[in-house]
């Protein structure tokens, strides 16, 4: 089963002699219940493949699915509502709201949605993720590394088919980046959830069980269980 796939994914930008071909015909496919790192040079269309596959962006050409669903024919509306449904998201500046608590950050996805929350799933995650004496604190009063931490919980929370994490690690110190990448691997253990990550860090990709390499616009290679060294 997979979680996601592409087929014959290509990304212009412009037109013309101003055309940049950021992606030129990717094939891929995330396995449910997988952690999966993209790594590649930059300008190498890392972005904008993880843009496309989460539909944040539209294709030029090739399908998208999410599932069973092909996100490429969908309409702006349907986008919104498949992305804030099924799909997590945890991006490089934590993008949490400052005024309300970790735990209302937590829980805000689920009451947008009008959903009760799994106190069974809450319980996990927060104690998983070590957050338990930090609920009712603000995200000026924590550090980087809870930020991030509770970010991801927020992105659990409402048990994605997928979560897309864009440099999760980008603004850490090693140690909280270390904390954070544990995290995400405990979830892909413990709840099967699947993560699709970008990254330029030969460390962050060693925590995935598979990274795929991009290199203008297209997939050149993949490892299974990287190591830091293996993935330099
Ligand atoms: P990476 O994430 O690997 O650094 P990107 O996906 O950001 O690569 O970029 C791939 C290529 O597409 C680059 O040449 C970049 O300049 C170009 N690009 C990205 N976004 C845009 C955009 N909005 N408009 C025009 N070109 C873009
Ligand atoms: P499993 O328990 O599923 O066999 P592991 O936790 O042994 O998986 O590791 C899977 C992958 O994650 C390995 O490729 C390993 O390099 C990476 N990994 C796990 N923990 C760490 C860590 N603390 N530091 C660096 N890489 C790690």
């Amino acid at each position: 089963r997979h979680a996601v796939t592409a087929r014959g994914l290509v990304k212009v930008y412009g037109s013309g002699d101003a055309a940049v071909h950021a992606l030129r015909g990717v094939d891929v496919a995330f396995a449910q219940g997988r952690f999966t790192a993209i790594m590649g040079p930059s300008g190498s269309g890392k972005s904008t493949l993880m843009h496309c596959l989460a539909g944040l962006d539209t294709v030029t050409e090739g399908e998208v699915y999410i599932g069973d669903t092909e996100i490429t024919r969908l309409n702006d509306r349907q986008l919104t509502r498949l992305r804030r449904e099924r799909i997590g998201f945890v991006f490089q500046s934590f993008n949490l709201l400052p005024t309300l608590t970790a735990e209302e950050n937590i829980l805000l996805p689920l009451n947008i949605a009008g959903r009760q929350p799994d106190r069974e799933l809450f319980d996990l995650v927060i104690d998983t993720v070590g957050l338990r004496e930090r609920l009712k604190h603000r995200p000026s009063e924590l550090s980087g590394g809870q930020q991030q931490r509770v970010a991801v919980a927020r992105a659990l929370i409402t048990k994605p088919h997928v979560i897309f994490a864009d440099e999760p690690t980008g603004n850490l110190d090693s140690r909280s980046g270390t904390e954070v990448l544990s995290f995400l691997r405990t979830s892909v253990r413990e709840l099967g959830q699947t993560i699709v990550m970008v990254t330029h860090d030969p460390v962050a990709a060693s925590y995935a069980d598979r990274v795929v390499f991009l290199r203008d616009g297209r997939l050149v290679t993949e490892l299974l269980r990287p190591t830091p060294q293996s993935v330099l």
